[in-house]
């Protein structure tokens, strides 16, 4: 298995080194818009503690990330108006991961509005700023 690295873009955000729209954050856990969302509302997850994905994560960390999941997810939701999500989790790039820090993507859907292609078009910062804004507001 391939190790963790320290100079991934997710850990330069727990850093501090560069900025992302917050959501939520407590000890264990941080939650910020997407800067390429696949749906309005496109959001992410992760946990402080490092690991590449779900396989290195130690479960303890997985125990205290799920309900923070749920809970953003939740308000994703309300934000939007959505009709429901996905949660995804990309492991290694073999299955799509382009950042190697685990993290739950959240993608609020609306019937018959499908979803924009992964790593797609850069949002407007205004926009995602505005979301994040509202989601944590539904928290
Ligand atoms: P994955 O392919 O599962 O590793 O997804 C990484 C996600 O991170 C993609 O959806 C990207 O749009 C997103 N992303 C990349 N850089 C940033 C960033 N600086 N802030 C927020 N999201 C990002």
């Amino acid at each position: 298995m391939m190790t963790y690295d320290n100079a991934n873009i997710f850990a330069k955000i727990l850093r501090g080194e560069i900025p992302c729209h917050k959501i939520y954050e407590d000890e264990h856990t941080l939650a910020f818009m997407d800067v390429m969302p696949m749906a309005d509302g496109h959001c992410l997850v992760i946990p402080k503690a490092p690991s590449r994905g779900l396989l290195d994560a130690d479960p303890t960390v997985l125990a205290k990330l799920m309900p923070i999941a749920q809970k953003v997810a939740k308000a994703a939701v309300t934000a939007t108006g959505a009709d429901g999500f996905q949660l995804r989790q990309y492991n290694e790039g073999a299955a799509g991961q382009t950042v190697f820090h685990l993290h739950f993507h959240i993608l609020p859907m609306k019937d018959g509005v499908p979803l924009r292609p992964h790593t797609g078009k850069m949002a407007d910062h205004a926009v995602l700023a505005e979301m994040a804004k509202r989601i944590s507001a539904a928290l």
